[in-house]
């Protein structure tokens, strides 16, 4: 049976409804997928509870941002994918169904010897540490940065990257058995924030000297506290907030904490432009066919179980990549 999991409404994960669909007909350059894998993602949470509009402006709604599967049939004008291959993208919305239509040029092949569970956890996380250290705050060798939530899905794909670049990373996470994961992935160090000072730890770790980047996803708990790690002219990434929204960001800290830069990014702006997709897609594959990047999926999920999914990644239970698999 064709099926999604629709969130009826903003709220808790008890939302999702499993509806029956028509399997829809592809227009013209659009392709229809048969998923195999989605990735779940902390912006779907976001989604749900209505911190963001969900995708598509209005509930009921399709989440997910993430993907992998088989092309069933393409619309008119698509070239280079015809059925039977094996693609995934990053989109806002959509995924948490067994089939979709989605524009082609979203749409990346997946490299031969990669899985489609990895290729689908890896989209948005694996793209999101990308641009994260090449462009947020482009790393050099011998830096030393600091990374939030080191062991969650974002967090273990930028420890790795970091690490393979000569950069040394500093990562927090939330408990002793997550900082031992954050530890085998890339982070030389990695501070229990829910029981140590970050900031001094981070202090004395840098012999005083602070860091030249910090990677923020976690928000409201660790802000202000992120811009006191950093070195002057350090750089503040903020990139998420999965402890809540920061409300009170002065302008005025960057300047009393050592002339910083502060920079609000999101994926799909790196990813607008199609070549840009590519390049980036490109190298994410290639550090991972490289073993650069190993990507873990320490969680899955037939996808009509999404609410448990969602429960576990709200509750701080997961590590790594989460995906909902069809079966
Ligand atoms: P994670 O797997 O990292 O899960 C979130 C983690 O945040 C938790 O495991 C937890 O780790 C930590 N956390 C800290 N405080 C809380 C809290 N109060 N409630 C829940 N979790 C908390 O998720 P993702 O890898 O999917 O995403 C990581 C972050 O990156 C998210 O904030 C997401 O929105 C952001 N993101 C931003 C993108 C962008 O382009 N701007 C793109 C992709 C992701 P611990 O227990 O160790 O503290």
């Amino acid at each position: 049976m064709a099926y999604a999991m629709v969130a009826e409404k903003a709220g808790g994960s008890s939302v999702f409804k499993k509806q029956s669909i028509e399997l829809p007909k592809p227009k013209k350059g659009e392709v229809l997928i048969r998923q195999t894998a989605i990735g779940i993602n902390y912006i779907d949470v976001y989604h749900r509870t209505g911190l963001y509009p969900p995708p598509g402006g209005e509930f009921p709604a399709i989440l997910g941002s993430e993907g992998a599967g088989v092309v069933q049939g393409v619309g008119a004008g698509v070239t280079g994918l015809r059925p039977g291959d094996k693609v995934a993208y990053t989109a806002p919305g959509g995924a948490y169904a067994t089939h979709r239509v989605i524009d082609a040029d979203k749409l990346v092949k997946i490299p031969s010897g990669v899985k489609d569970e990895v290729a689908a956890a890896a989209m948005l996380k694996g793209l999101t540490a990308h641009y994260l250290i090449h462009d947020s705050y482009k790393v050099k060798p011998g830096d030393t940065v600091l990374f939030h939530a080191a062991a969650g899905g974002v967090g273990l794909i930028a420890g790795q990257w970091l690490k393979a670049k000569g950069v040394t990373a500093i990562g927090t996470a939330g408990s002793k058995e997550k900082c031992a994961l954050a530890r085998k992935n890339g982070y030389a160090k990695c501070i229990d924030y829910t029981k140590q000072d970050f900031v001094d730890e981070v202090r004395k770790i840098t012999k005083g000297a602070g860091v030249q980047a910090v990677y923020d996803s976690v928000g409201k708990a660790t802000y202000p506290g992120s811009l006191k790690c950093l070195a002057k002219f350090g750089t503040f990434v903020c990139f998420g907030q999965s402890s809540g929204p920061i409300e009170d960001f002065k302008l005025g800290d960057l300047s009393a904490y050592g002339s910083l830069y502060a920079t609000r990014p999101t994926l799909f702006a790196f990813i607008s432009e199609r070549k840009e997709l590519e390049r980036r897609s490109k190298a994410l594959f290639k550090a991972i066919k490289d073993g650069e990047v190993k990507i873990q999926v320490n969680q899955t999920f037939e996808l009509d179980k999404v609410k448990a999914a969602h429960d576990a990644l709200e509750k701080r239970q997961t590590t790594g990549q989460t995906v909902l698999v069809v079966s």
